[in-house]
């Protein structure tokens, strides 16, 4: 994670992008990049892989940048998160269902 997150930082510093990297900025970015990532299953179930796979980089460049501007470990809050959803989820209850934390 930590190369990752340099080469991304490092590709930005070169062309000052930063500037443009305010919280809101790469909140909305996030969002624009997984509308891309659903377009690649626009209206069949046929996708090219190499297209998904490109913009489910997108989205996870931009979480990378939002996390570094909210100066937080992305690991740690990803890890953070699963551990709250392990206590909303517990395996004896939701194994196997799909159904909402607040159904269960
Ligand atoms: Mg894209």
């Amino acid at each position: 994670m930590d190369k990752i997150k340099k080469r991304i930082i490092r590709f930005n510093e070169e062309r000052d992008w930063d500037q443009f990297h305010s919280p809101e900025n790469l909140a909305k970015s996030i969002a624009i990049e997984a509308g891309e990532l659903l377009e690649c299953f626009q209206w069949n179930s046929a996708f090219s892989k190499n297209a998904v796979c490109e913009e489910l980089a997108d989205v996870m460049i931009y979480c990378m940048l939002l996390a570094d501007k909210l100066e937080v470990d992305i690991e740690e809050i990803i890890l953070d998160k699963i551990k709250k959803n392990e206590e909303k989820y517990p395996v004896d209850k939701c194994k196997g269902s799909s159904k909402k934390y607040t159904e269960i």
